[in-house]
């Protein structure tokens, strides 16, 4: 797994490489209003694109990878991928 955080400024897909974040053009406008979707990550891990909330950017929830193929899960800690432990 990636351990650092890339953060892209322009979508360009192909430089999504796993740990890369993109922020929303609409980040904050689109899903739940206490936590909306806020950037889209590439799976540190496998690379899967998903998108992600604004606590999740924050490192308040954990981001869980939505392939059924993996089953990452980790903490972003500003620039770092933080793995969550399986308690
Ligand atoms: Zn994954």
């Amino acid at each position: 797994m990636v351990g650092e955080v890339t953060i892209l400024s322009e979508w360009i897909p192909e430089q999504m490489s796993p740990g890369s974040v993109f922020v929303l053009e609409n980040a904050g406008d689109v899903g739940d209003t206490n936590d909306p979707y806020w950037a889209v990550m590439a799976c540190p891990e496998c690379g899967t694109l998903g998108l992600i909330t604004r606590k999740q950017v924050a490192g308040l929830i954990p981001v869980m990878c939505g392939s059924s193929q993996c089953s990452a899960q980790f903490f972003i800690n500003d620039n770092d991928i933080v793995v969550r432990k399986p308690s």
